[in-house]
Parts: C-alpha cells; structure tokens; sequence
C-alpha cells in the first residue's frame, strides 16, 4: 500500500500551506494547488524538496485533473480577508462557486472525501450570539461583504447536494477568524494590519469605535481541529474558532504591549456591513471530535510577532504587489 494521497487547494496560502506540513507530518503524499493570486510559493518553499510534495500552479476555476488516486481533497482555495475580495469580486464568487463544483467532481471521481472550507461570514452580521451552527444568518447579498458571503453559502449548499444526491463523504468546517505566521502582511486583516504598523512605527488603525468583536485562534489549533474533522464522520457543518472574545480596541492594545510602539492608536470610519460581534459556540467541535483551543492569545501573538519580525524589509513596505484586474472577469 502506497501512502494516502490528498489534494489541498489554496495550498499556498496561509491556511494551506499549514495544512501542507500537517499532512506532510502524517505522512501523506500531499498535492498543493494554488494560482498565486493570494498565495505566496514562499510559504511551501521548504516542501518543494520532499519526495512526496507536488504543487501546481493551476486556477481551479478551469476544470481540475489530478492524475492518480487521491483519497482526500481539502479545498481551501479563496481570497479571505475583505480587501482582497473587494479587489477581486468576481474571482472571489467564482472560486467558490465554480471552483467548489469543479472539485466536488474530481472528488466524485476519485471517490475521495472532501472537506470545505467555509466562514463564519455565512453567519453574517449575527444577531445571535455566540453563533451556533443552527444559526441561519444576517448576511447583506449586495454589500461589500456580499461576493465572499453568498460563493460560501452557495459552497455549503452544493457540497450538501453532492453529499444527499451523490453520497459524497464531504465535511464543512466554517472557519472563526485565525492568525499565525504566514499571514500575509498587506491583505488588510486586523492583525497583519497592527503589526505592520507597528513595525513601520504608524499609528495602529481601529475601525469604528473599536467596540466591535472578534475571537481569534491559533492556526496549529485550527488546523487540528480541521484534521479531526476530516477524519470524524460528521458530515453537518461544524464551527471551528476559539471562543475567547475581545474587542478590536482592546486587542489594539494587547498589539501596543507586544510590540512595544510608541504609536498612537487611532480611530477611522467603520466599513460597510462589518459584523458587530463574533465568537463561536464550539459545543459540537467539543463533543463529537473532543477538540478545543489549546495556545493562548498572549502565546500565539508572541509567536506570530517573531514572524512578522524577521520577514524581509521590502516586504514591510510593499502595498500591492500586483494588478488584480485580470481576474475580474
Ligand atoms: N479592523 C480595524 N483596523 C484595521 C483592520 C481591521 O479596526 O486596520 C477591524 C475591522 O473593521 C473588523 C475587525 O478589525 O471589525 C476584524 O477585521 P478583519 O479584516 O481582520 O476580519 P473580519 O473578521 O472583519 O473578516
């Protein structure tokens, strides 16, 4: 028997590039696919060596081939963060419109189990809190937010189609926000935002009155509940995020310590449809995969920071590094 082979798509971006090592360390033989639109080859640069790691460069808008068995694809393939799906709208719906139909298909095929990515955006801005999977939403079709909402709904509802029609072994996981290395400095996310500001000595740039929630988890901690997930037999869509909440203010300020800035924090207009408060209710996560968050918030900034630190200067001052309009169409 050869080793087990899985596909990751996205599997140079932040998430998948994390669930490269993770399978690697399994012992799996691992395909990443990535377009590099928002994914950096420098996050699997370490992977190209290995005997059992493949990348393709490869959009998987257009129809997928994967030549051989696969036994698990993992499809973590889209933009994520609302500057860039704000930038690139229409690849944002089609990744996970057609992108998602196009692998479900290869999964038909190669009669592999598949997991998707999904978000608590599907969530919208909740009126439930905190939010359980039963929850069905409070999400703006047509705003800003709208293109990454709806292509992740739209996913959860063909992914459950090929699951009740097809018998495909698929798995949802809707994904609270999470940080780590390899984020990526400029894609807008409060995190990256902070710390790059920090390090640039700008003042720290809070949206709104600051009031607004989030819950933050560790990707090593995302990514082993993901792996359960995978291997578990649940097949509803499952939150997978650290409860622990704050306010964008007060993580500002955790920001300011850690880094010690001499920087003032300032306050700028709130964006369009930004969801007031988030914080999963992780109950199912706990019970059926005995999973919950283990790395604290002070223990994953700390490691992240050291990241973020020893990355190259240019890179601390590159905006955009690319013109996106080719995949506006
Ligand atoms: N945010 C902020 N300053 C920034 C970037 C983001 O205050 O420079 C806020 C943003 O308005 C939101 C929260 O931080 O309320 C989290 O934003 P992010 O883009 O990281 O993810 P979201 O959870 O909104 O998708």
């Amino acid at each position: 028997m050869g080793k087990k082979r899985v596909l990751i798509t996205g599997g140079a971006g932040f998430l998948g590039s994390h669930l490269c090592d993770r399978f690697i360390k399994e012992g799996y033989y691992v395909i990443a696919m990535d377009n590099l639109i928002t994914g950096d080859l420098r996050n699997i640069e370490h992977l190209f060596k290995l005997e059992y790691f493949e990348f393709y460069h490869h959009d998987i808008t257009k129809f997928v081939h994967v030549p051989g068995k696969l036994d698990y694809i993992l499809h973590f393939a889209s933009p994520a963060s609302p500057i860039d799906y704000l930038k690139i709208p229409i690849q944002t719906l089609k990744v996970g419109s057609l992108g998602t139909h196009n692998l479900l298909g290869l999964a038909r095929d190669k009669k592999a189990r598949i997991i998707i990515a999904s978000t608590s955006e599907v969530y919208g801005d909740p009126t439930v809190h905190p939010q359980t999977e039963e929850y069905y939403g409070n999400v703006n079709t047509v705003g800003p937010r709208g293109v990454y909402d709806e292509a992740k709904r739209f996913q959860e509802a063909i992914t459950m189609a090929y699951h009740t029609f097809h018998q495909l072994e698929t798995r949802i996981v809707r994904i609270f926000n999470t940080y780590g290395p390899r984020m990526r400095l400029n894609d807008g996310r409060v995190l990256p935002a902070f710390i790059g500001q920090a390090l640039r000595g700008e003042d720290l740039t809070v949206f709104g009155n600051g009031s607004q929630t989030r819950s933050f988890c560790y990707v090593d901690d995302l990514v082993e509940g993901i792996y359960r997930l995978l291997l578990s037999d649940y097949a509803q869509p499952m939150n997978i995020g650290n409860p622990n909440e704050i306010t964008i203010s007060e993580f500002a300020e955790e920001i300011v310590k850690l880094t010690g800035t001499k920087q003032k924090v300032v306050y700028h207009d709130l964006p369009k449809d930004d969801p007031k408060q988030r914080q999963p209710d992780i109950t199912k996560a706990r019970e059926i995969l005995g999973w919950e968050p283990k790395v604290s918030r002070e223990e994953g900034l700390k490691i992240t920071y050291e990241y973020f630190k020893s990355l190259p200067q240019e890179i601390l001052y590159q905006r955009d590094h690319k013109s996106f309009d080719h995949y506006n169409r």
